[in-house]
This record gives C-alpha cells, sequence and structure tokens, in this order.
C-alpha cells in the first residue's frame, strides 16, 4: 500500500497538541501512504491517498513557530517510507525543533541511521502483534525487521517507548502477555502502553466495534504497563 510521493510526502498538520509528546509542545506532521494495512487503522485516508504537502511548505510552517512549540512529531501513514526522511529531519533540527517518531519498525536500517546522526530524540514504536499473528493484523511478514529495530532502541541510548494497539476480537489477553513475556526476554527497560481500541466509523478493514471483554488484571505485570483509553 505504499507508494510514497517524494514532492508532497505529507497529507496534513496538526499545528498544535500538549498529548502526542508528553511534556513537550509539538506540530504533527501526518505522512501519507503505510506499507501496512491494520485493519483497526483510524487513519485510512492518510494510508490510501496521496501528500500535498510539500517539506519545504512544513519547514516554512515550522519556521513561524519557532519560540512557540518545542518539537515535532512524524506519525502517519509510516514516516520511514519517506526516502528523503534524513534531510527532512537535519532541516528540521537545524530550526532547534525536537522530533519524535511514531514507526511500525518496519525499517531498522533508516531508524539506525537517524539515530546514529542524532536527528531524532525519542520514538513510539508500535509492537503490533506476536509473531504468530504478526501478518494476519499488518498484513505483512515484516516481524523480523520489526524485531530488528526494537532490539536496535533496547541497545541504544535513545528514549522510546513500546505500544499496542488492543481490539480485543483480534488479540486476546494471552497474545498480550506473549508480548510482555518477549520485552523482558529483551530487556525492554521502559513502560509497556497498552491502547484500547476506540471505536470510530473510518477504520482502514471496517472494524466492528469490540465485542469481546478483556479482563486486564490477567495481564503479565512483571514489566511496567500503562493503559490507556480502558474505562
Ligand atoms: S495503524 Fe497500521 S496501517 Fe495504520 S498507519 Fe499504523 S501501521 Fe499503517
Amino acid at each position: 500500500m505504499s507508494n510514497v510521493t517524494v514532492n508532497n510526502p505529507i497529507y496534513s498538520i496538526t499545528p498544535f497538541t500538549t498529548l502526542d509528546y508528553p511534556e513537550h509542545l509539538a506540530s504533527i506532521f501526518w505522512f501519507a501512504k503505510c506499507n501496512m494495512a491494520c485493519p483497526y487503522c483510524y487513519n485510512p485516508r492518510i494510508v490510501k491517498e496521496k501528500g500535498s504537502i510539500s517539506t519545504h511548505e512544513a519547514l516554512e510552517f515550522l519556521s513561524r513557530r519557532i519560540g512557540r512549540l518545542d518539537s515535532v512529531v512524524l506519525s502517519g501513514g509510516e514516516c520511514t517510507l519517506y526516502p528523503l526522511l534524513e534531510d527532512f529531519c537535519a532541516e528540521i533540527k537545524a530550526l532547534g525543533f525536537q522530533i519524535k517518531i511514531d514507526t511500525n519498525g518496519s525499517n531498522p536500517q533508516i531508524i539506525q541511521r537517524l539515530v546514529e546522526q542524532k536527528l531524532i530524540d525519542y520514538i513510539a514504536l508500535d509492537y503490533k502483534a506476536p509473531y504468530s499473528k504478526y501478518k494476519t493484523i499488518t498484513s505483512r511478514n515484516d516481524f523480523e525487521l520489526f524485531s530488528q529495530t526494537l532490539d536496535y532502541l533496547i541497545a541504544s541510548n535513545l528514549a522510546f517507548e513500546i505500544r499496542t494497539t488492543l481490539h480485543s476480537d483480534l488479540l486476546t489477553i494471552n497474545d498480550i502477555n506473549t508480548i510482555i513475556d518477549d520485552l523482558i526476554s529483551r530487556h525492554y527497560p521502559y513502560t509497556y502502553y497498552l491502547q484500547n481500541y476506540l471505536h470510530v466509523e473510518e477504520t482502514l478493514g471496517q472494524t466492528k466495534m469490540q465485542q469481546n471483554i478483556l479482563n486486564t488484571q490477567l495481564l503479565n505485570h512483571t514489566l511496567p504497563i500503562e493503559l490507556r483509553n480502558f474505562r
């Protein structure tokens, strides 16, 4: 589903958020296109349609906000598909902004280059599903690439978070505990974020409302876990 455009890679811009990058005042650049097809994806237009904003326009937008914002979130879609991402991050950094990246982890080499060049400050990495369900959830056989990204980040000094979106008809408590066991065995040192799926009408796979009720008491709490959007 990728086919990323080089000229206008950004689908839209959220001018201001305090929620997406903790303790930061940020803008979000939503990159068009993604190489996965998660059924619960609530950005189907961003995944399927073309971008309309150039990086030049995005940088102009940022230059007018120097002193009012301190950071940018590069999200999508999958921002690591954009072939000139390193150059773009360098230009954002030159304006004095910090950068957070949201990624599905399918491009470990790009992540490694961004970290080594100190072009990013924080990553939110999606752990979509355990190995046994990875293709079912994402439509891709990319667990090994995701795994490389995860291992690299654990070995690096970069602050990052692992998060999973939980739709209870797609993933079970056992699946989540398999993920937690894997994170523990890899010595993941931070909090694990479990995000409850919130139903919206328009998703990539026309996802229905969750029918199963999961008992989060059954989660393996050996690892620090933060639940998001659970009642
Ligand atoms: S939820 Fe899945 S399909 Fe949607 S942007 Fe993220 S990785 Fe791509």
